[in-house]
């Protein structure tokens, strides 16, 4: 089924997760068990995260370094079809730009379409890790929008080959990012605000966010969108802080501001026992006040642990 549907359907707030593929090599043992830790709370859809390559350098003889292009956690489109099958539940796959080329995304979007999964999360994806600066295969896409109009070319029957015939369309239901306190490399919120309306204009359904962790950058940039006339719904994505080290990695990697009263409150903790504890509750005050906002859904961003998001969920719906 279709988000856009649950959404309309709903009298309430939604509870939804994201989940990572495991590290190639581990099976997907760690996937059911978030999944069966998270059902009681009735989840309308699981959201799956995607990696591209990356590259790793070994030493080979005589000191020279031999890089090889590896992608550390692979399986998201058999991830979607083992939830989907096992749990009656819907799985939203990412895909992303970087790594595709356009025919590979029409593969990866016909094995979507032949495995019943209804939903993409359409997203540039990250640039490599070790490159810094995002770069788009030769015959790929530059930017989420375009691969968002190959999958409504697609869902229109349009494939890249013109010449061929009776087509199937497609009918995915289709979501977008979008970035509270501005993507990190948005001159300024203006900006990424007209890319994000466009987005919608060409297809994206709905929108969730990046993690924040003051509400008032979610209730701001919810009031600009829809001052600049982008009205579909617009999903909080929450994350719990469970370690002392987040205080810095959230913010490098994520770009996104921590309020001082949690900062000082981590930095007073005695161990990650404690910052676990406090992240949780902070999470769970958000959580609480999104959906007395009447936020369409609250999703949690698990990174492969149930346990934090079933306390929140426990805590709030
Ligand atoms: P875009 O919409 O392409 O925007 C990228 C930047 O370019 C923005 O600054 C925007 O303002 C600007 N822009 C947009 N369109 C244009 C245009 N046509 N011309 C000029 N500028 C433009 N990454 C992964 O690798 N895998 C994942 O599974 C994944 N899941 C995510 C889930 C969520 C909910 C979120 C919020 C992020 C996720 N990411 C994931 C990270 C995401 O891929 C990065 O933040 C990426 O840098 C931007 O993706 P985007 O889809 O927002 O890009």
């Amino acid at each position: 089924m279709k988000i856009t549907q649950h959404l309309q359907e709903a009298q309430r707030t939604l509870f939804s997760f994201e989940l990572l593929p495991p590290l190639k090599g581990e099976n997907i043992g760690r996937i059911h068990e978030v999944v069966e830790s998270l059902m009681e709370f009735s989840p309308s859809f699981v959201d799956v995260t995607y990696h591209r390559e990356e590259y790793v350098y070994r030493e080979v003889r005589g000191g020279l370094l031999e890089k090889r292009t590896v992608r550390k956690r692979p399986g998201t489109v058999g991830i979607c079809a083992a939830i989907q099958h096992k749990y009656n539940l819907d799985a939203v796959p990412h895909i992303i730009c970087g790594g595709f080329s356009k025919e590979e995304t029409e593969n990866a979007l016909i094995d979507l379409d032949f495995v019943g999964v209804d939903n993409v999360l359409v997203l540039r994806g990250d640039p490599i890790r070790s490159e810094g600066r995002f770069k788009a295969e030769a015959d790929g896409h530059a930017y989420a929008i375009d691969l968002l109009n190959q999958v409504v070319d697609m869902n229109r029957g349009q494939y890249l080959d013109p010449e061929l015939r009776n087509t199937q369309a497609t009918d995915f239901c289709i979501g977008v990012a979008g970035y509270p306190e501005k993507h990190f490399e948005a001159p300024n919120a203006a900006s990424d605000l007209r890319w994000l309306k466009r987005k919608v204009e060409d297809g994206a359904e709905y929108v969730i966010t990046q993690m924040f962790f003051d509400n008032r950058a979610y209730f701001d940039f919810v009031e600009a969108c829809r001052a600049a006339g982008i009205t579909v719904p617009i999903i909080p994505g929450l994350k719990p802080l469970t370690t002392r080290r987040q205080l810095q990695a959230l913010p490098q990697n994520f770009h996104v501001n921590m309020p001082d009263e949690l900062v000082q409150a981590v930095e007073k903790a005695r161990d990650d026992r404690e910052v676990k504890a406090i992240g949780v509750e902070w999470c769970i005050a958000q959580a609480r006040e999104l959906k007395a906002a009447g936020v369409p859904a609250l999703h949690f961003y698990t990174m492969g642990r149930a346990e934090p998001t079933a306390t929140i969920a426990r805590a709030v719906f």
